[in-house]
């Protein structure tokens, strides 16, 4: 049985305005102070884990080193089916320094060339670690197409190049409540809701 999260305030251990943005919305309901670890001024560790849970526990288990506080953190990323899984954990290298999402998804475009098979799919990993370093961790996925060129301005990331199954436009087009609502982040979130929230949101 997953850990009951008790405490009034948790740090969100990321620096992705993107990502910041969806986890505060998503975090809304529950009625916890949420600080991020850029307004803390946190370091942000090295990536070095091999999967999205080791490199989620990884972030959090940082972000409470740096604060004291317990900490939730999100390891993400796109798996392209045809470039067998790439880029995968490493999804933000692949925009390069400072971050570029245009270049990284022209090298997804330019690497799958005329491949038919243009499957893919986003997940994520949420972690919750507390001070006596304890994790929970939730992984969340989402299936789609990718498409080129890349279309909207409303998402983050690889949001405009990719269209979730059963719908016509791409995250990057979509009204960001429907978003919140299907995402892989979504799913990995309603998981900890229940886990460590009793289900409240
Ligand atoms: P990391 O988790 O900090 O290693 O970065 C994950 C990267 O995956 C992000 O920088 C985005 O490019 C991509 N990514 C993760 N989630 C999403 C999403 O919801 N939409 C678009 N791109 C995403």
């Amino acid at each position: 049985m997953a850990r009951a999260f008790t405490e009034p305030r948790l740090v969100l251990a990321s620096h992705n305005d993107g990502k910041l943005r969806e986890i505060r919305e998503l975090l809304a309901p529950l009625g916890r102070d949420v600080v991020s670890a850029q307004e803390l001024d946190l370091p942000e560790p090295d990536e070095t884990g091999k999967t999205f849970v080791a490199n989620a526990v990884l972030k959090a288990r940082a972000a409470v080193a740096g604060s004291g506080l317990p900490a939730l953190a999100d390891d993400s990323g796109i798996e392209v089916a045809a470039l067998n899984g790439a880029p995968g954990i490493y999804t933000a290298r692949w925009a390069g320094e400072p971050r570029d999402f245009m270049v990284a998804m022209t090298r997804v475009n330019d690497e799958l060339g005329a491949a038919q098979n243009r499957r893919a799919n986003f997940t994520a990993v949420l972690a919750l670690c507390w001070p006596d370093g304890h994790c929970e961790t939730f992984e969340g996925h989402v299936f789609g197409t990718l498409v080129w060129p890349p279309r909207g301005d409303r998402g983050f990331g690889f949001d405009p190049m990719f269209v979730p199954d059963g719908y016509d436009v791409t995250f990057g087009e979509m009204d960001p409540a429907l978003k919140h609502a299907i995402s892989h982040r979504a799913v990995a979130f309603n998981k900890l809701l229940d886990a460590c929230f009793g289900g409240n949101a």
